[in-house]
């Protein structure tokens, strides 16, 4: 059997679904803050490589569904078996598609970067044959950059959505036009709202991200301001929070080394998802926080329900004595806690412990420089 293609990243919402590559890299590969796909060329597969690749999961897919017994359960030992007997080279595409129908088979995530790079007839193409192939996929999504899907008409969006794609992820990151441009994001805010709004117009769901923090210390204020100004406008149905780690490999790492960019404080970057919270406008999105680079997991839910709610956990934090925060923030970064609650249940030892590490950092900009190290191991 042949092995298909499967890209190196994918949301944490879409960790059950079947990832499948119609492009390679990012169309614009300049963000200052991102080397993700820096060696990578981009590249645009044909849609008849694309559904070659389609017929290679459908394959995989005939031979898992041997292993699925009338009553629907599984063989696990089965599939198992047949994993270990397979040539090296098949045994990742078997075990794509056997975990995705063991999670129901619902879901699926174009890659890479910015698949609405491709002109939409191909796209189209494309979600026919996957929804023809595999009539139960109820979800299709993708990434998308912003300045991309600006050019993209509510029509033709709506054609994409009748196609099969439900929802379309795109990290807008800030709204600030500053921030934007400071970071070489290669978009405006204008062109955000415009993508956004046609979207929405055309039946889609937007995820869009937010990262507290990338506009640096001179900007964090304007970084959250500006994204609240968005959200207003767009409405979309979720913003997910993505706390900023500022990475060595990067341009705006070189520019704090240089000290032209002065990393923000674990506080001022929940300042930033405070403002967002109270600032943005009567509108049907969902705050996310689905990953472990954000300090505080639990600020999450619908703006329109929970804001009071969000703002609570947010205050109660901003509350806290320093040398707890500190503690909570040095737990938090080493996957000690999850919660400022837990605090109080941590074991007197393992308290001490971490009240010793963090006693040896006086200095607050070693100690942001050390927090924004442990935030860049996660991503
Ligand atoms: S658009 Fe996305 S993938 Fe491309 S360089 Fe920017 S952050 Fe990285």
């Amino acid at each position: 059997m042949e092995p298909f293609r499967i890209g190196p990243i994918r949301p944490p919402s879409e960790a059950d679904s079947l990832l499948m590559q119609v492009t390679q890299g990012c169309t614009w590969n300049k963000c200052k803050f991102c080397n993700l796909y820096r060696h990578t060329k981009f590249r645009a597969y044909t849609v008849d490589s694309v559904k070659e690749d389609i017929d290679r999961m459908a394959a995989f897919a005939r031979k898992a569904e041997r292993s699925r017994r009338t009553d629907g359960s599984w063989d696990v030992e089965r599939l198992n078996a047949e994993l270990r007997e397979m040539p090296p080279e098949e045994q990742n595409s078997y075990y794509v598609v056997a975990t995705w129908l063991l999670n129901g088979g619902k879901n699926v995530f174009l890659q890479d970067g910015n698949t609405l790079a491709l002109s939409g007839g191909r796209l189209t193409e494309v979600l026919r044959y996957l929804k023809e192939t595999f009539p139960q996929i109820e979800r299709i999504t993708s990434y998308g950059r912003a300045e991309n899907l600006s050019k993209v008409s509510a029509e033709e969006f709506a054609e994409l959505r009748e196609a099969g794609l439900t929802r379309i992820h795109s990290g807008f990151e800030s709204g600030s036009d500053e921030v934007l441009a400071l970071v070489n994001k290669g978009v405006t805010s204008e062109q955000q709202i415009r993508a956004g709004k046609n979207i929405k117009a055309g039946g889609l769901e937007l995820s869009v991200y937010f990262m507290p923090g990338l506009g640096g210390r001179a900007l964090s204020r304007k970084n959250a301001e500006g994204m609240a100004r968005v959200v207003s406008e767009v409405n979309p149905d979720f913003v997910r929070i993505r706390t900023a780690a500022i990475k060595p490999g990067t341009e705006l790492y070189e520019d704090y080394e240089r000290g032209d960019f002065v990393l923000c404080s674990e506080d001022e970057k929940v300042e930033e998802i405070r403002i967002l919270i109270v600032k943005t406008g009567d509108v049907n999105t969902r705050i996310v926080s689905d990953h472990i680079v954000n300090l505080l997991q639990a600020v999450k839910g619908s703006l329109k329900k929970d804001r009071e709610k969000m703002l609570a956990i947010l205050d109660e934090y901003r509350n806290m004595p320093e040398p707890e925060k500190k503690l909570f923030q040095l737990a938090r970064r080493t996957r000690a806690l999850i919660s400022p609650k837990e605090l109080a249940r941590m074991p007197l030892r393992q308290r001490r412990q971490l009240q010793r590490a963090a006693e040896q950092i006086s200095d607050p900009d070693e100690w942001t420089r050390t927090m924004n190290e442990w935030i860049g191991r996660y991503i």
